[in-house]
């Protein structure tokens, strides 16, 4: 970290107080002097229709409402809902930050740091992804986990500015049925 990280607000007193965004910034995309340490991967989210409403998909049971979980479904992979993936950069922290904040309540699970201005909603799934050496996803995407969103809080400053948001996520389970289960078969 350089002395130019700092910098004071404009137009507040003469306190100087680190720039968030900006170091988060310089975190994931990379400076002069730093490499860049973000991770592409997709956001997944839940279509809506015209008034809103999550689009079902048709594998749900037409008694329980329960998605398929005899066969993964290619459409919407076991969530009911359709939906779209879209690409994300973002830092995680699996341990680290954890272990040097005693009070900091324990949990199972990822947390994941995006830019003030992301765009997440409470219904989204945090996919990650393969990468080369490069950190560009491999081609065709190849999807390792997929993470279910706990909690989000975002980290403000002083005077209230949103300097980024932490996420907390749980890599989500799969059904046990689907092990080994490519396709869905047609008899
Ligand atoms: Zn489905």
């Amino acid at each position: 970290m350089t002395s130019n990280a700092f910098k004071p607000y404009r137009g507040t007193s003469s306190k100087i107080e680190l720039d968030l965004r900006e170091e988060l910034s310089r975190l994931l995309y990379g400076a002069e002097d730093e490499i860049a340490k973000g991770n592409v991967g997709l956001l997944r989210r839940m279509r809506r229709d015209e008034d809103g409403e999550l689009m079902r998909c048709p594998c749900r049971n037409k008694i329980t409402d329960e998605p398929d979980r005899d066969f993964f479904c290619r459409y919407c992979h076991g969530h009911g809902y359709f939906w779209d993936e879209y690409k994300i950069v973002y830092y995680r922290n699996d341990d680290a930050f954890r272990k040097s904040k005693g009070k900091v309540k324990e949990f199972e699970g990822v947390l994941f740091y995006f830019e003030w201005n992301a765009d997440i909603e409470p219904t989204d799934y945090i996919v990650e992804v393969a990468l080369d050496k490069e950190g560009r996803p491999l081609q065709p995407v190849q999807r390792i986990k997929v993470y279910d969103i706990l909690s989000s809080d975002t980290f403000n400053a002083d005077r209230g500015r949103v300097e980024f948001w932490q996420i907390r996520a749980k890599e989500r389970r799969e059904w046990s049925v689907w092990y080994g289960v490519k396709n869905r078969q047609h008899n």
